[in-house]
């Protein structure tokens, strides 16, 4: 091994150590989630995140601390939702569920309705308008439970909750409710994002626990005709003024040219939302937080960003990339982790293979750390944007291990409990030596 090859091995040790030594940053976390539970953009708790996150990054005596306006939506939950399963044989079964993000509520009295179960829009066409009008759409597609990849899982089911209310609106359903994306069978009602069309009917959506689902669904085997009472007062009110959160180390070659590592501060309004993502965010503080502690002085701008409202609206990001744009920056990389912070797999680095080829050369540096380069799944909804005025910028990702992910996400069990400190700390360590190698060498 040359010596530059060495002295990198050396100083991604160096980050390694520091930041399994370090204690700011779980306790940082700790700090967020016991603080900011609920954090969901346009709320109080998020105004908190704000103030924290730029507080911590600005007591790291960083080059410079900044905020950029975003304006979002602002959507609250109101009182805990009820539900009822009402049956003529077993009477009154409660079971857990959440509202939408965006949903319209209930009436006070709340909406009571048969329903109809169904997999997918193409089921929800064939029974068409005459099957479910004036009635209570229930989509009930599990997450697949087959293969390697709970995101790609994931991706199978989530259109359930994206587009569903909107679909079963069409055929004149008057609410909908949509089973948990959740992994395992448990009585946490996940929550997200719902999307109505801008002209269409909005109907009252919630999730139903996993449990909830399987129970429902057996009910509805042995009396199709039963009915479903649920009862919510979510609201949308006028947009509220938010911020991004920026931290840069000013680079001493290229300050022009920028390396960005993101994730977003919002977080779902039932849990503490320590995974998804205050992790994220501190792991980004942490890598400025590893080169001040090992007095690193990068050659490109190095800049962490909290983006505000990536659950919603992705208006931070939108705000970021127009900034990006309009000061004329370069960005050369776009670091962002989104997939909670258990221990990293792979660093994701998505490019051309003429750069990637690059990259890969600094396998064996994380090769001790059971961490792989692999070219599919980097950056993300808050760094891609940035590309309409970089459209060179390399996309990086954290890939940490995933299977117990989606128990946690958009729930009110993902806390700050589920985040172990070593593995957080791994992962910060990863993406600052991914950093570091990249300011180093340049892509
Ligand atoms: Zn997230």
């Amino acid at each position: 091994m040359g010596l530059k090859a060495q002295d990198d091995k050396t100083m991604v040790a160096l980050m390694f150590e520091t930041a399994w030594n370090g204690r700011e940053a779980y306790e940082d976390l700790q700090w967020l989630c016991e603080n900011t539970k609920g954090r969901i953009s346009g709320t109080a708790q998020a105004a908190v995140a704000v103030d924290f996150t730029n507080q911590v990054l600005s007591d790291l005596s960083l080059d410079s601390v900044w905020r950029q306006e975003v304006w979002v939506k602002h959507w609250e939950r109101g009182a805990a939702e009820q539900a009822l399963i009402l049956s003529k044989s077993k009477g009154e079964i409660k079971v857990p569920v959440s509202a939408l993000g965006l949903s319209v509520s209930t009436d006070k009295d709340g909406l009571k309705a048969q329903i109809v179960e169904v997999q997918s829009f193409e089921e929800l066409k064939l029974l068409g308008r005459e099957k479910i009008q004036g009635k209570i759409v229930f989509f009930n597609r599990p997450m697949n439970q087959s293969g390697f990849d709970t995101f790609a899982a994931y991706g199978g089911a989530v259109n359930q909750r994206t587009q569903g209310p909107a679909e079963a609106a069409k055929y004149g359903a008057i609410g909908c409710l949509v089973r948990s994306l959740s992994s395992e069978l448990d009585d946490y009602p996940h929550t997200g994002v719902t999307r109505y069309e801008e002209d269409g009917p909005k109907i009252p959506a919630v999730m139903i626990s996993t449990n909830g689902s399987e129970l429902l669904s057996a009910l509805l085997k042995e009396e199709p005709e039963l009915m479903f009472w649920f009862k919510t007062s979510c609201e949308n009110l006028p947009e509220v003024l938010s911020y991004n959160v920026v931290g840069e180390l000013q680079g001493s070659e290229f300050p022009d040219e920028v390396v960005v590592v993101g994730s977003h501060l919002d977080a779902w309004d039932t849990g503490e939302g320590a995974h998804d993502n205050g992790g994220g965010c501190i792991q980004a503080i942490e890598v400025l937080r590893i080169f001040k502690k090992l007095g690193i002085v990068p050659r490109h701008t190095i800049r962490a960003v909290m983006f505000m409202d990536e659950e919603i609206a992705q208006r931070g990001a939108q705000v970021y990339a127009s900034e990006a744009e309009k000061n004329g920056e370069r960005h050369l990389a776009g670091f962002e982790s989104d997939r909670g912070v258990m221990t990293p797999r792979s660093l994701a680095v998505s490019t051309d293979q003429a750069r990637f080829s690059k990259v890969a050369l600094w396998q064996p540096l994380f090769e001790p750390y059971g961490i792989s380069i692999v070219k599919r799944g980097g950056g993300g909804a808050d760094v891609n944007p940035i590309r309409s005025s970089s459209p060179d910028m390399v996309l990086m990702g954290l890939i940490p291990d995933f299977q117990r992910y989606f128990r946690y996400h958009h729930s009110a069990n993902d806390t700050f409990d589920k985040v172990d400190r070593r593995e957080m700390q791994a992962g910060s360590a990863a993406t600052a030596a991914l950093i570091y190698l990249t300011d180093k060498y340049g892509l």
